[in-house]
C-alpha cells in the first residue's frame, strides 16, 4: 500500500479543536462527506482558512496505516461573511449540524452537496433565514430518504391525520391525538414540502407564530430517526406542553 494525497473542495460542517491544538475538520463535497485533521492548526497558518461554513479546496495526505488524512493545502474558494450575524449564524449551524448527521462518510452525493451549499446562501442571504433552514432540512431530510409520514396516522394508520405527533415527529388523527390540529398553512407545508419545489416553498411561507410547532415536529422526527442534532437545543423554542405530554406518556 501506498501513500496518497487527494484534493477536495469542499464546505466545512464541522471543525473541532483538539487540546494538542490540531484541528479536526468534516467537509461536505460532491463526493461526499470528508473528515481530516490539520496538524499545528491553530497556530499553522490553515487556521483561519478552515472555519465553520467556509468553502475551501483542501489537499490531503493518507498514509496506509491512518485512516484521517491530515490537511496539507487549504485554499479559500468561497465565504458567507453574513453568516457571522448572529440570528443566521444559528440556523447555518443547525444546517452543518444536519448534513452531517444526514450525510455519512464516503457517501456519494453531488446532490447533498448541491443541496446544503444552496440552503446555506439562502441563510445567508435571504431576509427571512428561519424559513429558509425549515424548507431546507425537509428538502434535506427528503433527499436523504427520510420523510415523515403525513398520509397516515403515525399510530393507528387513519387517513388524512392532522394533528402533532409530539413523539415522532409525524401526524395524528383525531382519535389519537392529544394537541390540537396544525393550522392549515402548517398542514399544507408538511404535506407538500418535500414534493414541492424550493422556489415553491420559498413563496409560501408559514407565519413565524406557527413555525415553533413545525421545529418541534422536525426535531422530534430527526432525534427517532436519526439522533440528536446538538444545535435543536439553542434554536428550538422549549416547550412546556410538550414535557407535559412526554411526562404522561
Ligand atoms: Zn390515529
Amino acid at each position: 500500500m501506498k501513500s496518497r494525497s487527494v484534493n477536495r473542495s469542499g464546505i466545512v460542517i464541522r471543525r473541532r479543536v483538539l487540546p494538542s491544538g490540531d484541528i479536526i475538520v468534516t467537509l461536505l463535497t460532491p463526493q461526499g462527506k470528508v473528515k481530516a485533521i490539520a496538524r499545528g492548526g491553530v497556530r499553522g497558518p490553515l487556521a483561519s482558512r478552515l472555519n465553520l461554513f467556509h468553502h475551501v479546496g483542501v489537499q490531503t495526505y493518507q498514509t496506509p496505516n491512518n485512516d484521517l488524512g491530515t490537511v496539507k493545502q487549504a485554499v479559500l474558494e468561497g465565504a458567507l461573511p453574513t453568516l457571522a450575524e448572529p440570528e443566521r449564524h444559528a440556523f447555518a449551524h443547525l444546517m452543518a449540524e444536519f448534513a452531517d448527521a444526514l450525510f455519512q462518510e464516503g457517501e456519494f452525493s453531488e446532490q447533498a452537496f448541491e443541496l446544503f451549499a444552496a440552503a446555506l446562501r439562502g441563510v445567508a442571504r435571504q431576509p427571512d433565514p428561519e424559513w429558509v433552514a425549515l424548507v431546507m432540512s425537509y428538502k434535506l431530510l427528503g433527499l436523504a430518504g427520510i420523510v415523515p409520514q403525513t398520509a397516515r396516522c403515525a399510530r393507528c394508520g387513519a387517513a388524512d391525520p392532522e394533528h402533532p405527533d409530539p413523539l415522532g415527529g409525524q401526524m395524528l388523527c383525531a382519535a389519537c391525538a392529544s394537541l390540537s390540529a396544525y393550522p392549515p398553512q402548517s398542514l399544507d407545508f408538511l404535506r407538500g414540502v418535500v414534493r414541492r419545489t424550493v422556489r415553491a416553498n420559498m413563496d409560501a411561507p408559514v407565519p413565524p407564530a406557527e413555525r415553533p410547532a413545525l421545529w418541534r415536529a422536525l426535531e422530534r422526527f430527526v432525534t427517532v430517526q436519526v439522533g440528536g442534532v446538538h444545535s435543536w437545543r439553542q434554536l428550538v423554542p422549549s416547550t412546556p406542553e410538550m414535557t407535559a405530554v412526554e411526562t404522561v406518556s
